[in-house]
């Protein structure tokens, strides 16, 4: 026969977009309309709907950037429109083609209910199921004039970015504010036309296609477009047919779940996440009153900490809704944090203080980790989610590879410890699915375990203000439920997922080490103060915690657990994905930095209230060790009399002549050169150089730094090719400091920028320590510093959280190639049998390393990553004064460049009193490393000790507590306790003897004799 299958598409897409969309309302008035304008930040809803409002008309623009208008409605159902379905229609001057990322509004009754929000692609509110004809409409919008940063000139440098330096240019111009009947039928028509025209486009050639196609035929030719509210039934009918037939048997499963990745800061600051996630929640309650199907999961505790805090009668129906089971908290954390950079007791935190929250409002522990969207995931995860009681892992993010495909979709993932989770990527490749027939498609074709298992997860709907599921999505999904042609679709809570795919895959494939993801490699860089104010309050938190339970047990100091509390929810919001690492806009950068000034003094106080209890009142100088090795001789968590401290070694020498200088004090001697570089570094008790033969080490590196897109989050594989080497010097002295140690001081000024250091090198140390304080004013660069060292190393070791992960050095395949840039804790180390070098910073990140040859063979070049200069969307990233602390460890291994990372990390601490004080846990075993001291947050007074094994090998020894010990017992990460065997520990006055595998951690619990 005659066919022309173009002839049929082209009709139904004309059709259904000029003619039968369009009558989904057919008949529309206008409401009368009032505004207010706020000046400033937002306000109570109570508040802004008591506001005087003037009279508005639509087509008026509105909204300067980051303001806030109230819009009011009103209106009377006309009688001629009973028994008809009626809604109201705003368009706030809306870009569709963009999901979010722009104005939105909040829609509040009069009598300050919240009902829904709308957003680009979800403008209407409902006012009438059936309509008697003289209801009226009364409704307030709080209106949102976000500005659009990304999305109509993506990565042009922006000023709008801080309500500091953004324009009074009013943004948008509203549409529509109409009131309409709803035709259900035709929207029900609409969606079988469009489901049908996705998934024939999906289809081979065969019957299945050819009668989709001629079904839509026979619909339209039924169909009066004059007359399509009285013929879409009609038509309808014409697609029955099609739309019964069911799907094959092996048909691929989609477990959907309703979904709005809401990004906690990003292109937009913290307080217009709170108002997000207001919106975005109204709107997908109320969908859940309307599709008895749909499930909506919704993860980070914060979020709905915020709900509760800002926005009470959200909350209110959520928790109703998350009661019900069908408003589902996921995740189990605080935020869905980056994974790479946060300290292994912060990703522990994250963890305690999701749960807690979750269980504490819902009576829920969530049992799977959810993290769609971070940027790699660290080693040390598999672990920390398996004590923390978790049974599941969700990502999505490693499908953003530049080079290399993830080889599995469900899986087992294994970390250093060897411990395992059970993961899943969505085949799909989104976080935001709109359950297109390409989509449902791709998620079949790509699944990659499809011989086992029979299905994928998709999180469905539009995130970022996009407002979560539509209508049109919950409509697609009932269509999809169990169709020919098409993969399987239904609404599931990921855990129904979860225990059907364990079922499944009997004997899953298994990734081994980090999910690197080969993207975004310079959020390890940019924003060098947020980094900063994360390691720095994450070590503070950790030292006041210490201190305090310390002080609570020996002189009954009341323990802050509410501010502590505090303290670590405020860093671990900073840990966000976007926050952490440096790609949100300048104005939530300026706030962080503001607000780990704050957390800082806040810690700070807790530590010197604590300390001055533990010392009590005198005028002895008294020196205080927190790091988790001693310092100067002072144990871990002791104070002693600084007048017993043992000195630490000879006085450094220090000699100058026409090559440079020479410091040595013993156990090293290094040469710096006239120009401030390091020539040599030899370890006295072996000869042994550090330094390659004919480099310099400590050489700043300037690269010109302007990637193909993303500008704070990549950098890209070409910058290498273009550098300047910093070796001009403005200055350079030598000086000797009273305690001994040897001091080189040095300038440098480059194009618009100056750099100073103050290279050291203390008494009793193998440490050469670097203070650098740059002047950073340059445009679209990357400063690294190069240490080109003598040793011919497989692999470099990086520490990660409780432990470390190993990579090796060639390029030989193209996964080792993509690693161009990867991350590291507090060292980065480079060994050859018999010798090593490690590198130790208290603020970096990010690191590179090649293997370059020289005339005396391969050797290893480590490159830390200092600062960068990207535009977007930050303008003004790392401009200004930057600082820097970092070391070469000369003659380093594992133990010895773990223990110069903690000792850099931590400050030595100086007070007055009366005594010293010995301190309350003690532990003891090779490579058996404490991590906290704190007490139980159930607030019943016992003692929280956590060690872990740092040297990646088994190891024994104890935990002693100095103080009478009424009982002892192993408990989770989130203090748990442990069923079984493994919650038993046995003690003898205190001491508890403990055995570790490689990079345990293992967390005790101690209830106290009183
Ligand atoms: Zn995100």
């Amino acid at each position: 026969m005659h066919d022309d299958i173009p002839l049929t598409l082209g009709r139904v897409a004309r059709v259904l977009g000029e003619r039968i969309r369009p009558a989904i309302h057919p008949v529309a008035l206008p409401l009368e309309v009032q505004w207010h304008e706020l000046p400033g930040e937002p306000i109570a809803p109570a508040e802004a709907m008591g506001l005087d409002y003037t009279d508005y008309s639509v087509g008026t623009a509105w909204g300067a950037a980051w303001g806030t208008t109230w819009f009011h409605l009103r209106g009377t159902v006309p009688a001629a429109w009973a028994g008809k379905r009626v809604e109201a229609l705003v368009d706030l001057g809306f870009d569709k083609n963009m999901t979010g990322f722009q104005c939105e509004g909040l829609v509040h009754r009069a009598d300050g209910s919240t009902v829904k929000a709308i957003n680009p692609r979800n403008q209407w509110i409902p006012v009438a199921d059936t309509a008697a004809g003289d209801e009226k409409v009364d409704y307030f919008i709080e209106a949102a004039a976000n500005p659009v940063l990304l999305d109509y000139h993506p990565f042009l440098p922006t000023r709008e970015g801080d309500i500091q330096t953004s324009s009074s240019r009013r943004l948008y111009t509203t549409a529509r504010m109409d009131l309409a009947i709803f035709e259900p039928e035709v929207h029900e028509l609409s969606l079988d036309l469009e489901v049908l025209l996705e998934l024939q486009a999906e289809l081979p050639a065969g019957p299945r296609r050819m009668r989709i196609l001629q079904a839509m035929d026979n619909a339209l030719d039924v169909l009066d477009l004059q007359r399509i509210t009285e013929t879409a039934p009609a038509a309808r009918a014409e697609l029955a047919g099609v739309l019964a037939t069911r799907a094959d048997e092996s048909a691929h499963r989609i477990s959907a779940v309703g979904h709005s990745h809401i990004d906690s800061a990003w292109l937009w600051p913290v307080r217009e996440t709170i108002r997000k996630v207001a919106r975005t929640s109204a709107s997908m309650v109320e969908m859940l009153d309307d599709d008895e199907d749909f499930l909506y999961g919704m993860s980070s505790a914060q979020q709905y900490a915020w709900l509760k805090e800002h926005r009470p009668e959200v909350y209110v129906r959520v928790k109703k809704a998350v009661a019900s089971g069908r408003f589902l908290p996921l995740g189990g954390m605080w935020v869905e944090s980056d994974t790479v950079m946060p300290s292994g007791e912060s990703m522990v935190r994250q963890f305690y203080y999701g749960q807690r929250f979750f269980r504490e409002e819902f009576g829920i522990t969530c049992a799977g980790v959810w993290l769609p969207d971070s940027f790699g995931y660290s080693p040390a995860l598999p672990q920390l989610m398996k004590r923390a009681g978790f049974e599941w892992f969700f990502t999505q993010k490693i499908s953003w590879n530049q080079q290399n495909t993830f080889p599995h979709h469900t899986f087992n993932w294994e970390g250093i410890d060897g411990s395992r989770v059970f993961s899943h990527f969505p085949s799909m490749d989104t976080y935001n699915s709109q359950l297109s027939g390409e989509e449902v498609a791709r998620a079949s074709r790509q699944f990659r375990e499809s011989r086992h298992a029979t299905g994928s997860i998709a999180p469905v709907g539009w995130g970022d203000g996009g407002g979560g599921t539509t209508r049109e999505m919950t409509g697609k999904a009932r269509r999809l439920a169990d169709l020919e042609g098409s993969a399987k679709v239904k609404w599931e809570h990921p855990d129904e997922f979860f225990r059907r795919a364990k079922t499944e895959l009997a004997n899953p494939p298994v990734w081994v080490g980090e999910l690197y993801l080969e993207l975004h490699r310079a959020t390890l860089t940019s924003q060098h103060r947020t980094k900063q104010g994360n390691r720095r309050t994450e070590q503070l938190l950790v030292e006041a915690e210490l201190w305090a339970a310390t002080a609570a047990v020996y002189s009954g100091f009341e323990y802050p657990h509410e501010e502590i509390d505090a303290l670590w929810k405020q860093v671990l919001l900073h840990q966000f994905h976007d926050i952490l690492p440096g790609t949100s806009i300048a104005w939530v950068h300026r706030e962080v930095v503001v607000e780990y000034a704050r957390i800082s003094r806040a810690a700070e106080a807790i530590i010197a209230a604590a300390q001055g209890a533990l010392v009590g009142a005198g005028e002895t100088p008294i020196a205080l060790n927190a790091a988790p090795f001693p310092r100067s001789g002072i144990r871990t968590g002791a104070g002693v009399p600084a007048a017993e401290l043992a000195p630490a070694g000879d006085t450094v020498s220090a000699t100058e002549s026409e090559e440079g200088f020479v410091l040595s004090n013993g156990l090293v001697t290094i040469v710096i050169s006239r120009r401030g570089l390091v020539t040599s570094a030899i370890e006295n008790a072996t000869g042994r150089e550090t330094i390659a033969v004919g480099t310099e080490a400590n050489l700043l590196q300037l690269h010109q730094d302007f990637p193909n897109k993303w500008d704070a989050w990549d950098v890209d594989r070409y910058y290498r090719n273009q550098v300047t080497d910093l070796r001009e010097l403005d200055s350079i002295t030598l000086s000797t400091d009273a305690d001994g140690t040897a001091r080189v001081v040095l300038e440098r000024s480059f194009s618009a920028s100056t750099v100073r250091q103050e290279l050291t090198l203390s008494p009793g140390s193998r440490v050469l320590q670097i203070e650098q304080v740059t002047d950073w004013h340059e445009t679209e660069k990357f400063l690294k510093v190069s240490f080109p060292l003598d040793i011919r190393a497989e692999h470099v070791i990086a520490e990660t959280q409780f432990g470390h992960h190993k990579r090796v050095t060639h390029v030989n395949t193209s996964w080792e190639a993509a690693k161009f840039e990867t991350s590291m804790h507090r060292f980065v180390l480079a060994e050859e049998p018999g010798f090593g070098a490690a590198l130790v910073n208290d603020s970096i990140y990010g690191f590179d390393v090649t293997r370059d040859s020289t005339d005396s063979g391969v050797m290893t070049n480590v490159r830390l990553s200092l600062l960068r200069a990207p535009r977007f969307p930050d303008p003004e990233t790392d401009q200004g004064l930057q600082t820097h602390r970092y070391g070469l460890v000369i003659g380093a291994d594992i133990a010895s460049a773990t223990e110069a990372g903690a000792l850099l990390n931590s400050a030595e601490r100086t007070l007055t009193g009366a005594h010293g004080f010995d301190p309350l846990v003690t532990v003891e075993g090779a490579g058996i490393v404490l991590s906290s001291v704190k007490l139980a947050g159930d607030k019943s007074g016992d003692l929280v000790v956590r060690v872990y094994e740092s040297l990646g090998r088994r190891a024994t020894g104890t935990v002693n507590i100095h103080h009478p010990v009424a009982s002892a017992s192993a408990i989770t990460l989130l203090e748990d306790d442990i069923e079984g065997d493994g919650g038993i520990a046995e003690h003898t006055n205190g001491t508890v003897k403990i055995s570790l595998t490689a990079f345990e951690v293992r967390t005790l619990r101690f209830s106290l004799s009183r």
